[in-house]
């Protein structure tokens, strides 16, 4: 057995007060304008209990830029939709390049390693965009998103849209080369704009823990997508949901999770708990320092890691 509900929070408290003073604090996303702005001081952790109970320490209600978190909701969608057929156009292997290599794309003849990529996720994006429109698409995904932390007040900061589309010139790259292999059936301009918009979604960490529910297995009534389809996205967090550092975050913290530009992460442990951090400056990988730091101290303290057998 783990450690119980007091403890945990009194360890939250502990690591938000240590962090809160902490000298290495990665950099921020400067390629994104609105990004580099952000005071990467922010620091807060929300871990969400299968009773529902939510404990939370540091700047836990503040939303702020989600970004590549975003790619497990459209997968989500796009799974439910399309089921086994996603496959023939995105892989599942963990990728070796930056998340958003060109070189990595044209290796693979076009088919992106997996849906967490940029490449990736963009032809996941073309994949919910079928038969609708952008508008359509982007409401269809805060519907789901909104669902999923079961809370309405959750909204697309345009500003953030509109300033990676000026400056998003490596994902038109990725899109048109997507378009050269017969991978994207939208128009180019078209899929980008409803990626960036997927991207620019703000939530907060208590937001954020309480929409990891489905993939955790105890949300009180959402049955959007089945069991099996959880499964793989929860098997894609383990393996790509770091990129090309989700080997060093599976050795270290051992749990299911997706990170963002933004500085956040989410982290999904099996029936146990669902868990955001935000931390806004970034390691060499673009995933959250002090969040990766904060996941691996937590999921020591409580055993939560799923290559834990001292525990169970
Ligand atoms: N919107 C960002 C991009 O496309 C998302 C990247 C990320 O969060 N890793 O570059």
């Amino acid at each position: 057995m783990g450690p119980d509900r007091l403890s945990i929070q009194a360890f939250l408290d502990d690591l938000e007060a240590s962090f809160r003073q902490a000298s290495q604090r990665g950099e921020v996303a400067s390629y994104i304008p609105e990004l580099a702005t952000v005071d990467p001081g922010y620091f807060g952790i929300s871990v969400c209990l299968p009773d529902g109970s939510v404990l939370s320490a540091g700047d836990t209600q503040k939303p702020f830029s989600i970004q590549s978190i975003s790619k497990v909701f459209s997968l989500a969608i796009a799974l439910g939709r399309e089921g086994d057929r996603l496959w023939k156009r995105v892989g599942r292997e963990p990728s070796n390049f930056a998340f958003n290599s060109v070189v990595e794309l044209e290796m693979e003849q076009g088919r992106p390693r997996n849906p967490f990529v940029n490449a990736g996720a963009i032809v996941t994006t073309d994949a919910i965009l079928s038969g609708r429109t952008p508008k359509e698409t982007l409401a269809e995904l805060l519907l789901f998103v909104r669902a999923a932390c079961g809370d309405d007040e959750v909204y697309i900061n345009q500003r953030v849209a509109e300033a990676e589309n000026r400056t998003g010139h490596r994902n038109y790259a990725l899109a048109h080369f997507l378009k050269s292999c017969s991978n994207l059936n939208s128009p180019c301009d078209r899929v980008l704009g409803t990626y960036f918009h997927q991207c620019a979604i703000e939530m907060s960490c208590q937001q954020l823990a309480a929409a990891g529910r489905f993939l955790a297995g105890f949300h009180p009534d959402f049955d959007m997508i089945g069991e099996p389809h959880v499964r793989s996205i929860n098997a894609l967090m383990m393996t790509a949901g770091h990129y090309d550092g989700s080997g060093e975050f599976a050795y270290s913290v051992g749990i299911p999770a997706k990170s963002g530009v933004g500085g956040g992460i989410l982290a999904v442990v099996p029936r146990r708990a669902s868990i955001a951090v935000w931390s806004p400056g970034l390691n060499r990988y673009g995933n959250s320092h002090l969040g990766t730091l904060a996941l691996e101290k937590l999921s020591r303290f409580t055993g939560w890691s799923l290559f834990e057998v001292a525990r169970v």
